[in-house]
């Protein structure tokens, strides 16, 4: 296992003739823990794939460097650098039995056959695949196969990580609870690093210790689920974890403080005046609330959701969301609203603007 660094990595696809090149990766710096459960969210394109391919040797970046505990292999080739990958769909030899499907990765490397077979059934086990063993891969439907993908990464225990590039995509969404449970369990037994990419904010949060969250090429933020969504560092994050998502809401800075129409908003700490950009205030719906002498707002639609209802609400041209537990009143008329000072962050072109340190 090994701690993996990313130092000053881009990366650019080349170009179709005549063009310039565009980068699928800008500059990014990480460090992947030993033995971390991470998730790598965001949307489609933003640069999730061509990243792992990065890690384990599939693509050798533009610029920069990969470090496995300090030592570089940027160039090394993918079978050297010990790094299992699980991709989107299925990667299955069809002829071969599940079980020399299973085991193929370790007689690959030379492993003893009581030493294969005892893993194999242990991996067989895990995911419910042990009555499959002696048929043939291609008699089995696409959740089965993505089921033996799934073992042909975890079935090696010398790996530095394992990637698992959407793996559950093509499986059934209760098929898909019980393989990220199980893929969650093994994480704790074996302490494996593990790298799962996805495009699902609940799939990730519910994976992961840390998840990364891409967007565009970049790392906008590394944080605990938690952090996420108390502090994004990045409008992105606002938006796209949390559901409904952060509102993002513009603003203007008056005496350290911001305002949002002709309505100052309290904030925990001074905000520097001479910033330069698009300034824009973000609340999350849960930290907004009625109060008698707050922001005027019309309600344009009340969603029962259950336990809670999420509001939605108009101040001039703009929209915010409300959450409020279902036994929440809300007022009959002249509906006001404020923000709660610990939750209302300010953001100058997309990125936070970090609390002023007291002079
Ligand atoms: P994700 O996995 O997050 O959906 P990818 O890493 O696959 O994103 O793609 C990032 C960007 O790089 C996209 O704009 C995509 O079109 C581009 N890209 C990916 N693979 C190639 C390739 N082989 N050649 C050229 N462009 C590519
Ligand atoms: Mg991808």
């Amino acid at each position: 296992m090994a701690r993996i660094r990313f130092r000053d990595v881009r990366h650019a696809y080349p170009p179709p003739k005549g063009q310039q090149p565009v980068y699928a990766l800008n500059e990014i710096n990480l460090v992947w823990e030993d033995g971390g459960a991470y998730a790598l969210l965001g949307p489609s394109g933003c640069g999730k794939t061509t990243l792992l391919n990065i890690i384990s040797g599939l693509l050798t970046p533009s610029e920069g460097e990969i470090l496995f505990d300090g030592k570089e292999v940027t160039h090394l080739p993918t079978s050297e650098r010990q790094i299992a990958q699980v991709f989107q769909f299925p990667v299955v030899y069809d002829t071969m039995s599940v079980y020399d499907n299973l085991a193929f990765p370790l007689r690959n490397r030379g492993m003893d056959e009581k030493l294969v077979r005892d893993r194999v059934e242990q991996i067989a086990e895990m995911l419910d695949l042990t009555a499959n063993l002696k048929k043939r891969a291609s008699g089995l439907t696409a959740d089965g196969k993505q089921k033996i993908s799934l073992g042909r990464g975890l079935v090696r225990s010398d790996v530095n990580a394992i990637l698992f590039d959407e793996p559950l995509t093509v499986i059934d969404p209760h098929l898909k609870w019980q393989l990220r449970s199980k893929l969650k369990e093994l994480h704790q037994q074996v302490g494996m690093t593990m790298i799962y990419v996805t495009h699902d904010q609940v799939e990730a949060l519910t994976f992961a210790e840390k998840v990364v969250v891409m967007y565009e090429g970049t790392v906008v933020q590394v944080g605990t689920p938690v952090e996420l969504f108390n502090r994004p560092r990045h409008t992105f994050v606002g938006y796209f974890i949390g559901s409904p998502g952060m509102n993002i809401l513009p603003c203007t800075i008056d005496d350290g403080q911001p305002v949002f129409g002709t309505n100052p908003l309290p904030v925990q700490s001074r905000i520097k005046n001479e910033l330069s950009g698009k300034l824009e205030v973000g609340i999350r719906p849960e930290f907004v609330e009625f109060a008698a002498d707050g922001i005027p707002v019309i309600i344009e639609k009340v969603e029962d959701l259950g336990r809670y209802q999420v509001l939605t609400l108009a101040h001039e041209s703009e929209t915010i969301k409300m959450v409020m537990r279902e036994d929440q009143l809300i007022p009959s008329e002249n509906p006001r609203i404020q923000f709660d000072p610990g939750h209302t962050q300010v953001y100058c072109d997309d990125w936070v603007v970090e609390e002023a340190v007291n002079e």
